[in-house]
């Protein structure tokens, strides 16, 4: 086999021993009645790990020059199926249904930093059936997606995450451990996904615009926010009586909210 130049255009950070992609598969949950998305399984040092533990695994991946490795994990692994995607083109409903039909799905990847974020939300907004998301990600990214409200990394991606799953920390991994080394280290957290989700808002959609733009004027008072939201359909006096009939501060800073607070706030100002 020719010696295979990895992408940098693809994230292509290989996991260099099977140690960490064993604690990955140990730590996802899953189980022989379960069925494993994979998302990038490269040459395949986490695919056959994975590929132990769970009834079936389906990874999804965008290079088409890993086929043969992946070629050869495949003959040694009955179980395992490759599909040559981009996974954010795949309608993953779809995906489940014919390919892990009847099964608990979890997805486990060392995901392409590059499109992290893109992924999650894909996966979060995607109502499909999953159980739980066992990714690898950038350190920095683990603790946004895992800080509370009111510290400086909290964002309107982790309110998704919080509206859409508990998510835990479950251990950090060293640079060293991926050829080529990338400049940072990495965590591994686990997003378990709530059947029923943290909150039940009246228009999801109105929640996520304040959300949004609650976060990208962050340092601007709540009251200001919602009055840049409603662009002029409230005038600030009103916003206000109603930030503190529902229980804030004037000066409450939109930041400092979790997914409750924004689901009451949205609540109030649906219709309007
Ligand atoms: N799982 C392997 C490991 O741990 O060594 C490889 C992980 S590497 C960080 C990310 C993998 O995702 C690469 O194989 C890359 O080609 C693949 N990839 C990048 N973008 C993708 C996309 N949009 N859809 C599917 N796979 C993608």
């Amino acid at each position: 086999m020719n010696e295979f130049i990895k992408k940098k255009k693809y994230g292509q950070n290989f996991l260099t021993s099977p140690d960490i992609p064993r604690k990955i598969a140990a730590a996802c949950g899953a189980d022989k009645q379960s069925g494993i998305i994979e998302i990038g399984p490269g040459k395949g040092i986490l695919t056959v790990e994975l590929a132990k533990i769970a009834n079936k695994v389906c990874a999804v991946e965008i290079d088409t020059e890993l086929k043969p490795y992946l070629n050869e994990i495949q003959l040694a692994n009955r179980n395992i199926d490759i599909v040559y995607q981009d996974i954010l083109k795949i309608d993953i409903n779809e995906f489940i249904e014919k390919q892990l039909p009847n099964m608990n799905i979890y997805v486990c990847a060392n995901l392409p930093y590059y499109i992290t974020t893109p992924i999650l939300i894909y996966l979060l907004e995607s109502q499909a059936n999953i159980d739980s998301i066992t990714i690898m990600v950038q350190k920095e990214v683990a603790e946004r997606l895992c800080s509370k409200p009111g510290t400086s990394t909290y964002s309107a991606i982790t309110v998704a995450v919080n509206y859409h799953s508990e998510i835990k920390k479950l251990f950090n991994v060293p640079s060293g451990c991926f050829s080529p080394r990338p400049k940072v280290d990495s965590t591994v957290i686990n997003l378990k996904i709530l059947k029923n989700k943290a909150v039940a808002p009246k228009n999801e959609t109105l929640m996520f615009g304040i959300i949004k733009s609650v976060f990208e004027q962050r340092r601007k008072t709540l009251v200001n926010n919602l009055y840049s939201f409603f662009n002029g359909k409230l005038n600030k006096e009103e916003i206000t009586n109603v930030i503190v009939k529902l229980g804030f501060s004037t000066n409450t800073r939109g930041e400092t909210l979790s997914i409750n607070d924004f689901c009451i706030i949205a609540d109030h100002f649906n219709g309007i």
